[in-house]
């Protein structure tokens, strides 16, 4: 029997978790794919592509070409488009498909968050509450809505050097993480931030926890809404996914569902590079995937 052949959307630390864990499965060949973002991408244990696909015709040439039996979409939380195209694909090449998402962040009892549903919508919110001296960790690639804000001073967090900040005033402090309370409060204290702008993208809550010890206001951008199908939230979960989902097998039912919201809370965000026939045929009817082993495997049927 030919091994199971299985391709990984990355860019997560899931991502990578999930493929350190199948590394030990001899039965599964794994290929890891990202889009090119990153410019260090961490070492992966087994072979990588590099690059989107060409919209979604271009992911089913791919699937095919590849002969792959399973899709995992790993990608981020934020990832507007590439959830959707998994979504459409794997339905056309007629394979299952997992996302794998990270719960989102919730606030605890004394958290206060001033919840947005887009990146403007949190630059509009720091003009209003005046904020002056503010953590940006919301990416390297978006930082354009803040430009207007000229008597804020910005301290941008990104993995990446950012290049030329677009922003009056503001420096750039190049980090990985995972980072630790002590180094979060040490940030804060030490550049005066008064508001922290973060994306829900769930994870590790030092930051959270370190800007509620000092009251620091948080601006906090929604989860964008997605696809739905089956889902888990961890890379274990993942692994006993792919290990009880039988090679080529085809989705269960081809009975159409609508799309909804899987529940991020936020607008469902708009892909400017949407192509192929998934937005218009087949694709945004998506078969309802991975119930067979949704009791034993906690395989939710809508993302968290
Ligand atoms: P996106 O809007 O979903 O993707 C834009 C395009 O990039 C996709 O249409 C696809 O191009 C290509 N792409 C995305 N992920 C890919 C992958 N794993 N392999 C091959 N091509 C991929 O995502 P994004 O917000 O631009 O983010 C790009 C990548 O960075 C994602 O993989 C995501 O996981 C990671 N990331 C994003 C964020 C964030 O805040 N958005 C944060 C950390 C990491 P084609 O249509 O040509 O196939």
């Amino acid at each position: 029997m030919r091994p199971t052949r299985l391709l990984l959307l990355a860019g997560t630390a899931e991502a990578l978790q999930l493929a350190h864990l199948l590394a030990a499965d001899q039965g599964i060949e794994v290929v890891a794919s990202f889009a090119g973002r990153t410019r260090a991408p961490a070492t992966f244990p087994c072979p990588t592509r590099i690059g989107g696909f060409g919209g979604v015709e271009g992911l089913v040439r791919e699937l095919r070409r590849g002969a792959y039996d399973l899709l995992v979409d790993a990608t981020h939380p934020f990832a507007s488009c590439m959830p959707g195209h998994a979504a459409d694909a794997a339905t056309i090449a007629g394979i299952p498909r997992l996302r794998l998402l990270r719960p989102g962040w919730r606030p605890g009892p004394s958290d206060r968050w001033d919840e947005v549903e887009t990146l403007d919508a949190a630059a509009s919110r720091l003009e209003e509450t005046g904020a002056r001296r503010v953590l940006l960790t919301t990416g390297r690639q978006e930082l354009m809505p803040f430009a207007g804000l000229v008597d804020t001073h910005f301290v941008v967090r990104s993995i990446d050097p950012p290049g030329p900040l677009p922003l009056a005033d503001a420096i750039s402090i190049v980090a990985r993480p995972p980072f630790s309370v002590e180094t979060e409060t040490e940030l804060l204290r030490s550049h005066r931030i008064d508001t922290l702008v973060t994306k829900n993208s769930g994870g590790d809550r030092a930051k959270l926890v370190a800007a509620r010890k000092e009251g620091v206001a948080i601006v906090m951008v929604r989860r964008p809404a997605g696809v739905a199908g089956p889902h888990v939230t961890t890379a274990p979960e993942a692994l006993r996914w792919i290990r009880l989902t039988p090679p080529g097998e085809p989705p269960r039912s081809m009975v159409p569902t609508p799309r909804p919201s899987w529940g991020g809370d936020g607008p469902r965000h708009q892909c400017p590079r949407q192509q192929g026939p998934g937005r218009q045929g087949p694709g945004r009817q998506g078969p309802r995937q991975g119930t067979r082993s949704a009791t034993r495997n906690k395989v939710h049927d809508k993302e968290p």
